[in-house]
């Protein structure tokens, strides 16, 4: 057996559709939010402008975090020790726990080490335990929410993207007496459009169904408190499974769900994924709780984020780049190919010093491959037009399509 010709056939396929992976090595530089270095190529390292994080309000580099960071790693050493279960469990999970309930206004809340582990160890738990259930799922889920299911064992009906009355047809179709969980996100993260949580929930009370709501892309970043557009809508009392990540707009790393005691007991208790994995080092932990707490009580961030992703938002649509129609804090650009998206990240990155990754199927559709920008609140505004030029540049250059101004 060519085993190895197997393999390199798969990376070759890759290659031929023109979305194979390159991953660029930076190194951001703390107090300098997007700035960071370049080491790509051997000319390295260079000072680059990034476009396309996701610690969408720059908490990585904040001073508090950090701070909070550095004295967790002064008192308590670098690791956890071992699972939650056996030695694991520290003072700071324990804090964060309960500051990410209150949050959201639920009775409790769980640590994992990542927004995909959370996803993928609630769901396919919830759905063991509950015996024949049907999983709604939304076409858009994230790649976590998808594997969690299919894990579940459960049968899976997806509905076509926020599409409440397809949702109906699905949940009527489903007998009454049987399980149900509808599983979506609110912010989708590569569109920025919001789902409808509230009428959601109207389907989830009439066919007695659970709902699972992915908050990763808006926790942080919506809501008074950074509770997500749930908190926003006020609606975080009628969802019952949040799911949120800290290692987006809280800056840090690790993921969570918040629900009532019963259902995090029972994830706590059943969930391969909490159970047999080493918990999250207390210096993560720290620093996520200080980022939660900060955003807790300052709406600073989020204000000056949001009237950027607008600026950067007219910005593209008076130059005519086909910017696509989000209403939250991304900015996506369409592309529909593949190669043209990563010519365009390449001359950004070597011609400009503009860094933003190219987004290509699985992540997104064929055909829909585009440049995800995410401004935070320090992009200024000269950078924004840095960027909206360079654009306009490589879009003639590569002779595609600037749509007439409005
Ligand atoms: N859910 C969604 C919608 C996501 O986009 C992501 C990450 N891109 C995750 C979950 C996983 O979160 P994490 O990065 O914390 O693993």
């Amino acid at each position: 057996m060519d085993y190895h010709g197997i393999f390199k056939a798969a990376i070759d396929r890759l290659h031929d559709e023109g979305r194979y992976r390159v991953f660029i090595d930076i190194l951001r530089t703390k107090g300098s939010y997007p700035n960071a270095r370049c080491f790509h190529g051997h000319n390295g390292p260079k000072p680059i402008t990034v476009w396309c994080s996701n610690d969408y309000l720059g908490m990585g580099q904040h001073p508090a975090v950090v701070a909070a960071m550095e004295g967790a790693l002064h008192d308590v050493g670098a690791g956890s020790g071992g699972t939650r279960n056996i030695g694991g469990n520290t003072h700071y999970h324990v804090d964060l726990e309960a500051e990410l309930a209150d949050l959201h206004g639920k009775q409790a809340a769980l640590l994992f080490t990542s927004g995909y582990v959370s996803n993928e160890a609630a769901l396919s738990t919830l759905g063991k335990l509950l015996p024949g259930c049907i999983i709604f799922s939304d076409e858009l889920n994230h790649a976590s929410m998808i594997a969690g299911i299919r894990s579940s064992g459960c049968e899976k009906r997806v509905f076509r993207h926020n599409d409440l009355e397809h949702l109906e047809q699905l949940l009527m179709e489903a007998p009454a007496e049987t399980p149900k969980l509808i599983a979506f996100e609110s912010v989708y993260s590569m569109d920025g459009d919001v789902a409808p949580i509230a009428a959601i929930c109207d389907l989830a009370d009439k066919y007695g169904a659970l709902t699972y709501l992915d908050e990763v892309h808006a926790v942080g970043m919506y809501g008074a408190r950074g509770g997500g557009i749930s908190e926003q809508d006020e609606v975080a009392d009628r969802v019952t499974i949040i799911e949120g990540t800290l290692g987006k707009a809280f800056g840090v790393m690790g993921g969570y769900i918040a629900a009532d005691k019963t259902i995090i007991d029972c994830i706590r208790s059943y969930a391969p994924g909490f159970i047999f994995t080493t918990s999250l080092s207390p210096v993560l932990v720290a620093g996520a709780l200080a980022s939660v707490r900060h955003l807790k009580q300052s709406g600073e961030e989020r204000a000056a984020q949001q009237l950027g992703a607008a600026a950067l938002k007219a910005k593209f649509r008076d130059a005519g780049l086909p910017v696509m129609d989000s209403v939250t804090h991304i900015v996506p650009l369409q592309v529909g190919c593949p190669v043209k998206a990563k010519r365009i990240s390449d001359i950004l990155l070597a011609e400009y010093g503009l860094y933003v990754q190219p987004i290509n199927f699985p992540t997104v559709p064929r055909g829909t491959e585009r440049l995800r920008f995410t401004p935070g609140p320090t992009h200024s505004e000269a950078m924004m037009d840095e960027l909206t030029k360079a654009l306009v540049e490589i879009w003639d250059r590569l002779e595609l399509e600037l749509r007439k101004a409005a």
